[in-house]
């Protein structure tokens, strides 16, 4: 993970210019990661937030178990009353249903001064959230048409949008990510793991391999079931590897085993879900 290239300078501009975009909008939606929710939050940004309504979105609940989601969601709203919480699959249609109702609710001191006045008013909410955690995939399912690129790698949402959605809010897409903390290890793992940072920078084989030692206890079932290997408590992380490598028939000439292959795969079946539900420590 070493090879991440951050800086905490970089942390201060990023608080600074999410602070001016904030100062335009009247209220926050932060899109979560289901799987690693309090990873993919940047600490300081509630002191950037200058108490503007948050919606956050706990998306992809699909890929966890849901038990798992109240005390995050319990934890998320306890923080202030001006916080909301919505635990979503984006991928589904409908999400609107779900979430217009409470942006209006969130917004309600300022619709109602100028329903006062007799103006109807027009409402702007900024999504943020690390890569691939899916505000694009949500702005589309909102707008109820294909507006945002989306796509599964780390950094496919480029460029700066405005969306109108048809209850009368703006919706800005941020081009900028505002990272959590990652001189935090467990945190900058979990959001590899994820699929928030781009490849390029990670080693996978490493990855793989911390990977399978964080979940070969309390999701042991969810590695054997996907690879019809059988865990126990002598064999190593590289061994458990090795044995989904055989079992997979992820082997080189002289039955030398693929390490780009297999760790590749059990990553990738894990951001794609493929793994089953888990829900990391985070
Ligand atoms: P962004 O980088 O935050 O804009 O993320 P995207 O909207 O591009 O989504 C990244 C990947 O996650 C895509 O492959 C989406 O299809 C997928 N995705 C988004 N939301 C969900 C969800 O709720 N459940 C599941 N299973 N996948 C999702």
């Amino acid at each position: 993970m070493s090879s991440i290239n951050w800086f905490p300078g970089h942390m201060a501009k990023a608080l600074k210019q999410m602070s001016e975009e904030i100062s335009k909008v009247d209220m926050v939606i932060y899109v979560l990661d289901a799987r690693a929710p309090f990873s993919c939050l940047n600490p300081q940004f509630e002191t950037v937030a200058s108490n503007k309504p948050i919606l956050y979105i706990v998306n992809k609940a699909d890929l966890v178990d849901e038990a798992k989601l109240v005390s995050v969601k319990n934890k998320l709203i306890s923080q202030n009353p001006l916080y909301d919480c919505v635990i979503l699959n984006s991928t589904l249609s409908g999400a609107n249903k779900q979430i217009e109702p409470i942006m209006r609710k969130l917004c309600d001191a300022k619709i109602t001064k100028y329903r006062n006045k007799g103006i109807k008013v027009n409402l702007r909410a900024m999504v943020i959230g690390v890569p691939n955690s899916g505000k694009s995939t949500l702005i589309n399912n909102l707008c109820g048409i294909k507006k945002a690129i989306t796509g599964d790698k780390a950094g496919v949402t480029r460029g700066r949008q405005w969306v109108s959605l048809k209850n009368g809010f703006e919706l800005l897409d941020t081009p900028g990510t505002l990272w959590p903390n990652l001189e935090n290890k467990k945190v900058a793992q979990n959001l590899a793991y994820i699929g928030s940072i781009r490849n390029e920078v990670l080693d996978i084989n490493e990855l793989a391999l911390e990977f399978v030692g964080s979940i070969r206890n309390e999701y042991k079932q969810n590695l054997e079931n996907r690879y019809k290997i059988n865990i126990n408590e002598e064999k190593t992380n590289l061994e458990v590897l090795d044995e989904i490598a055989e079992k997979s028939h992820f082997l080189l000439k002289g039955n030398e085993i693929d390490y780009d292959r297999v760790c590749f795969t059990i990553i990738d079946d894990f951001r794609k879900g493929r793994l089953g539900k888990i829900f990391l420590d985070n």
